[in-house]
């Protein structure tokens, strides 16, 4: 089984050494005291890894892992003649199979995933936010002064950042909830003038307001003003959609009407 050839072009221009190269028998007989010998193939190569270390390949055959290498290192010391294994690991070779890179959760996480229990925290620099410092906050102790610093954003740890308030808003516009919408584009007039608007507080109130009209798809949901939809307000049928008045009643006073009878 054992090919002691070197079938693996090293890679490093280095040159093998020499005791450790030809210790192929030493390399297989190692990786046998730790893997079964069904799982090992043949010998695929050596590697110099430096000055008289010597790296053996062989094939793993194991089930499920196709195209993966045990590695055996061996080292020489310097002035000895034999060579002593340094370390066995199971490697991918060029065409092993492998799972996708890892990515990390918060990179994987799409809005929408939150299920009821999870936490999602912000970073500590996430760039959205910035420090609502609450200095002089003892001083702000009645009720009316109060309320304005808690809509000043004052009195919580962190408020948006201009960052995170036109991130958010770019990303109404360009939303579903902004002016290129199908909804919108057929709209018979825009949010700005619907009767069904509820105005926001802040710089954000200058382009979004809150739809409140229990029939319309954006119920709830912040929309900008040249957002629109067919349940606004001032929304009118054309003439050939409205209900066709119905005839004056017959009342007939002649026959007679058949009813039934139990
Ligand atoms: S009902 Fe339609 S037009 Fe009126 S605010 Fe809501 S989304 Fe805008």
């Amino acid at each position: 089984m054992l090919d002691n050839r070197c079938v693996m072009t090293p890679t490093r221009a280095r040159k093998a050494d020499a005791a450790g190269a030809e210790a192929v028998d030493v390399a297989h007989a190692a990786l046998l005291e730790l893997v079964e010998r069904s799982d090992v193939g043949r010998h695929l190569g050596h590697v110099a890894e430096g000055e008289r270390v010597v790296t053996h390949l062989f094939d793993c055959v194991r089930p499920g892992y196709r195209g993966w290498q045990w590695s055996v290192t061996l080292v020489r010391a310097s002035r000895q003649k034999s060579v002593t294994v340094d370390e066995i690991v199971l490697l991918p070779g060029d065409d092993a199979i492998l799972p996708p890179e890892w990515v990390p959760w918060r990179e994987r996480v799409q809005p929408g995933d939150l299920t009821p229990g999870d936490l999602l925290p912000a970073e500590e620099d996430d760039p959205r936010l910035v420090p609502g410092y609450t200095a002089g906050d003892e001083t702000v102790d009645a009720d009316s002064v109060r309320q304005v610093v808690d809509e000043l954003g004052l009195g919580r740890p962190r408020v948006l950042s201009l960052e995170g308030r036109d991130l958010a808003a770019q990303r109404w516009y360009d939303g579903s909830h902004g002016p290129e919408a199908a909804l919108a584009q057929s709209a018979p007039a825009n949010c700005g003038s619907c009767g069904f608007l509820t105005r926001l507080a802040g710089p954000l109130s200058q382009v979004f307001g809150v739809c409140a009209n229990a029939y319309a798809n954006d119920d709830g949901r912040v929309v900008s003003f040249d957002h629109g939809c067919g349940a606004h307000s001032e929304a009118q049928l054309s003439k050939r959609s409205q209900p066709q008045p119905l005839p004056e009643p017959v009342l007939d006073t002649v026959s007679w009407d058949e009813l039934d009878t139990f």
